[in-house]
């Protein structure tokens, strides 16, 4: 009989190197992912057969079957599912099929630590048995079909496919055990290894009697055979509901809250769901698909079904069991299905609620879910008007005057009087945002202002109006109107003796505004006083009615905007600043053709963009000219 070989994909090779090196001290996990890969097998023939009856014909009996041989030294899984036909095999067994996981080992590469929960991320599944296995073969005949065929390898970069028999439909995995493994052909630990990991599997889990001497024989059902999902609240334990989340998210990590839900009524369904307490690594990968389960009155119909959560709950995880959608409910039909929707909105709500009571009664839990998935959470601030408000109420940030994390709500309440807007700064981290000139003025006068260091941030913001009936309004924006808070009542002087001051020092530069405009041309929307100012000589700022410089930056990067140069944008220069108040003396007593004035203006154009974060357009030309004023500084 003719036997093929075949290498494995360079991934394949890789993980199961980690593999065999860093689970371990987990190695009976091997037994979970291959009692669950038989549990998906049987699931997905179940969802076939209600279109294709005859495939299960004969046998509806679903189930999972432990076999222990001592003498051969193997353990057998062995289910009644869907089985593989030979594409099944070389594309399933042989290669990782996710093109985000692949990507993914190859980042792997070096990074040590934590390599195990993050391996957990994308479940190494089958490749696991080789933890323990000296060899593995593959059993298996597709329902429908009559080929079987015998998959074999020893894990070390190649395996076989030959022809072989089958009596009925399924896969057996004959996993040959490594000399120091026959802790697994012992029946107490196999039973223990299925009730810690495998109890919540709805089919059961039997192992078969060795048929021989006096208690030898009989088969026993290892687990509790129901789905989890359908048990009484009560009666599951924490320790269960966490190896259910690691068992549908692949993980290994804790659940860091559970949502366990049966709803009756027009609509019913039991929602188990989770929120992770570590980012999945494919958090931002761009389908954006949820990652919830779809069952049917207990039949699983998709991994993948978008009509159930919206893209920005793509953390959850877990499984929604509907008792009304129809069966034979297409994967097509998902993305309208008006019951569907329902309980996607049902879902939100439930989930918006109890982060709303975790974010009030523990805080500091709360700021931990809120760094792992804020930023994805607001997605749903733009995307889903209908829960904005829910989202906002939820959102915490970074602020100039508060350690730790603020709300919305929290800002408006400790608002200044003579204060109407939310102020807000943007940009890629805090602690760059913290130094930036815009925030001076906002500092002397210790007005608050909110850190926006995700990206989606500056999408949301110029979707949402305001909070509360307060606007949004960005600190680094023409019109902050920062004249008009008060900066509290002893200032009130000193702010009105600044006023008259603050006339004269703009005055003064006057001339030296109307050279720079001359000067930067187009560079520039406008040359104006700053009152924003009180350290740094000049900065930029987007003019009333510009899109956000990040966001045009952002959107930029992504081909979304034109090509070209950025919007110009307006200078404001700090009429008290030592240097600005000396060029305003050269200008007002020069002929207005100053070389070292039109320097000067390109420089701090140059200058404010640098502390902005921006690309210079012309480095040459900056160095240029940072050369001449340097050396003239020289000249006596
Ligand atoms: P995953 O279960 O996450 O897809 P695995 O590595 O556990 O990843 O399994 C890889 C693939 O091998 C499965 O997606 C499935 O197509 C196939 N497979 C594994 N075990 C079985 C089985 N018992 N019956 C049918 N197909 C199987
Ligand atoms: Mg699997």
């Amino acid at each position: 009989m003719a036997v093929e070989k075949f290498t494995f994909q360079a991934e394949v090779s890789k993980l199961l190197d980690i593999v065999a090196h860093s689970l371990y001290s987990h190695k009976e996990i091997f037994l979970r992912e291959l009692i669950s890969n038989a549990s998906d097998a049987c699931d997905r023939l179940r969802y076939e057969a209600l279109t294709e009856p005859k495939l299960t014909e004969g046998d509806t009996d679903f189930r999972i079957t432990l076999a222990v041989d001592k003498k051969a030294k193997t353990l057998t899984v062995s289910d009644n599912g869907i089985g593989m036909d030979h594409d099944d095999l070389t594309g399933a067994l042989g290669t990782i099929a996710r093109s985000g996981t692949q990507a993914f080992v190859d980042q792997l590469d070096g990074a040590s630590e934590d390599k195990l929960s993050m391996i957990g991320q994308f479940g190494v599944g089958f490749y696991s048995s080789f933890i323990v296995a000296k060899k593995v073969e593959v059993l298996t005949r597709k329902a429908g079909g009559k080929d079987a065929w015998l998959w074999s390898s020893d894990g070390r970069g190649e395996y076989t496919i030959a022809e072989a028999e089958r009596d009925a439909r399924g896969t057996d995995v004959i996993v040959h055990l490594d000399k120091k493994q026959d802790e697994f052909l012992d029946p107490v630990r196999i039973e223990t290894v299925v009730k810690q990991h495998s109890d919540h599997i709805g089919l059961p889990v039997v192992l078969k009697g060795e048929g021989e001497g006096e208690d030898g024989g009989g088969d026993r059902t290892l687990n509790t055979a129901s789905a989890l999902w359908t048990r009484e609240k009560k009666s599951i334990t924490e320790d269960q509901y966490k190896e259910f989340y690691q068992h549908v998210s692949h993980s290994f990590d804790q659940p860091w809250m559970t949502l366990h839900n049966r709803v009756e009524g027009v609509l019913s369904y039991t929602n188990l769901l989770f929120v992770p307490s570590t980012p999945p690594f494919d958090l931002f990968h761009p389908d954006r698909k949820p990652q919830v389960k779809l069952y049917v009155k207990r039949v699983y119909i998709t991994g993948d079904c978008e009509g159930l959560l919206p893209p920005y709950l793509r953390f959850m995880r877990g499984i929604v069991d509907s008792e009304d959608l129809p069966l034979n409910i297409s994967r097509e039909m998902f993305q309208h299905n008006p019951q569907l929707a329902k309980i996607k909105s049902g879902l939100a709500k439930r989930l918006f609620a109890e982060l709303k009571k975790k974010a009030e009664k523990k805080p500091d839990e709360y700021a931990e879910f809120w760094d792992n998935f804020g930023a994805v959470l607001k997605e749903g601030i733009y995307e889903e008007p209908e829960n904005r408000e829910r989202i906002l109420a939820l959102a915490r940030f970074k602020s100039t005057t508060q350690d730790g994390l603020v709300s919305l709500e929290d800002y408006v309440g400790r608002m200044k009087k003579s204060q109407d807007a939310i102020y807000y700064i943007s940009g890629e981290d805090s602690d760059a945002l913290l130094k930036s000139p815009h925030l001076e003025g906002f500092k002397a006068k210790n007005v608050e202002v909110l850190l926006m260091t995700d990206p989606v941030d500056d999408f949301w913001i110029s979707a949402v109006a305001d909070f509360d009936g307060k606007p949004f309004k960005s600190a680094a924006r023409a019109g902050a109107d920062l004249d008009k808070i008060k900066g509290g009542a002893k200032d009130k002087k000193k702010d009105a003796a600044k006023k008259d001051g603050e006339k004269d020092s703009a005055a003064a530069i006057e001339p030296l505004l109307a050279q720079f405009k001359v000067v930067l041309g187009k560079a520039v929307k406008d040359v104006r006083p700053s009152e924003r100012l009180t350290e740094s000589a000049v900065c930029l700022v987007t003019g009333e009615g510009d899109m956000d410089a990040r966001l045009e930056r952002i959107l930029k990067q992504n081909r979304q905007a034109g090509a070209g140069d950025m919007t110009p944008r307006v200078l404001e220069v700090n009429p008290d600043h030592p240097l600005i108040k000396g060029l305003a003396e050269r200008a007002r007593k020069g002929d207005g053709q100053d070389p070292l004035i039109a320097d000067a203006a390109h420089l701090l154009l140059d200058q404010a963009r640098i502390v902005d974060g921006e690309a210079l357009a012309d480095p040459q030309a900056f160095s240029r000219r940072m050369t001449a004023v340097m050396e003239s500084g020289l000249k006596v």
